[in-house]
C-alpha cells in the first residue's frame, strides 16, 4: 500500500495589504458551518475585523457568498450606512458595490412551484430543510445525510425541467438561475477601477470557490482552501476558521 494522496498545501504567507484585494466566502471561511444554515454566530469580534480589513485595504475587500447580499449584509455590517466591502451575493448573480451600484437578475419564474416541489419533498424526508432564495431555492440535508443522493437526484430533476442550475455544496443542493459564479465575480469586481490591478486572493472552503481560485490564479493572485478537500486549484491552505481569523489579523494590522 502507497499514500497516493498529495502532498498537503502550506499556509499562505502574511502579505502587506497593499497591492492585494481580497475575496473571501463566508459560511466555513469566515464562520464556522452551522448545524442549520440559518444557525451561524457572527460576533462582534468578526464584524471588527472585517472593518479593519476593508479600511485596510482601501475598499478592496469583497464578500463572495452563496447566501444573498442582504445576508451578508446583516451578519456583517449591521448599521445603517453601506458597507466598506462589496459583496456578491447568491453565487454571484447579485453584486453591491462599494460606492452604491448594485447588479440583480429577475427572479426565475418557476420559483414558487419549485419551492412547493421542495416543501413536499422536505415532508416526505425527515431532517430535510428548504430555503427559499431571491434566485431560487435549497435542500439541505445537514440533518438527514442519509437523503443526500435522494435530494440530489429530485434538484437535478427539477433543475432540468425549469431550466435552472443545480448548484451542489456541503450539504445542500441549490437550484439558481443559470450563469454567475465566484469566478465572474472575481472577474467583475477586479474590473473595476478601484481593484484593477492588483493581486487577488480568494479563500474558501467549498467546491463553489473552485471558480474563484481559477479567476484569481488567471489574475496573477491565489487561492485559499480553508479546510480538507480532496483536490484543490487553490496554491495554499489554512485548516479552519480560526487560523483564517488569524491569517486576516495580520493583514488588517489587528491583534486576533
Ligand atoms: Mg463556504
Amino acid at each position: 500500500m502507497h499514500d497516493a494522496s498529495p502532498a498537503p498545501l502550506l499556509p499562505p504567507p502574511d502579505p502587506s495589504a497593499a497591492g492585494i484585494s481580497l475575496f473571501l466566502d463566508f459560511d466555513g471561511t469566515l464562520v464556522e458551518i452551522a448545524a442549520r444554515h440559518d444557525g451561524v454566530v457572527v460576533d462582534d469580534s468578526l464584524r471588527a475585523l472585517v472593518r479593519a480589513l476593508a479600511e485596510g485595504l482601501d475598499g478592496r475587500l469583497a464578500i463572495v457568498s452563496g447566501r444573498t447580499a442582504a445576508e451578508i449584509v446583516a451578519y456583517l455590517h449591521a448599521a445603517d450606512t453601506a458597507p466598506p466591502f462589496a459583496i456578491a451575493g447568491s453565487h454571484g448573480l447579485e453584486l453591491r458595490w462599494t460606492d452604491g451600484r448594485r447588479e440583480a437578475p429577475a427572479h426565475p419564474d418557476a420559483l414558487d412551484l419549485i419551492l412547493t416541489a421542495f416543501a413536499a419533498f422536505a415532508d416526505a424526508h425527515p431532517g430535510v430543510v428548504t430555503e427559499e432564495k431571491p434566485f431560487g431555492a435549497a435542500l439541505h440535508y445537514r440533518g438527514a445525510p442519509d437523503a443526500a443522493d435522494a435530494c440530489d437526484a429530485f434538484a437535478s430533476r427539477l433543475a432540468a425541467e425549469h431550466g435552472l442550475e443545480l448548484q451542489r455544496g456541503k450539504m445542500v443542493a441549490e437550484l439558481r438561475l443559470a450563469g454567475g459564479d465566484k469566478g465572474d465575480a472575481v472577474r467583475r469586481f477586479m474590473a473595476d477601477p478601484a481593484m484593477a490591478g492588483t493581486t487577488p486572493i480568494f479563500l474558501g472552503d467549498d467546491i463553489t470557490d473552485e471558480a474563484g481560485f481559477v479567476a484569481a490564479a488567471a489574475l496573477h493572485g491565489w487561492g485559499v482552501q480553508i479546510g480538507d478537500t480532496p483536490l484543490t486549484t487553490a496554491r495554499y491552505r489554512l485548516p479552519d476558521v480560526a487560523a483564517v481569523h488569524r491569517w486576516l489579523s495580520h493583514i488588517a494590522g489587528v491583534s486576533a
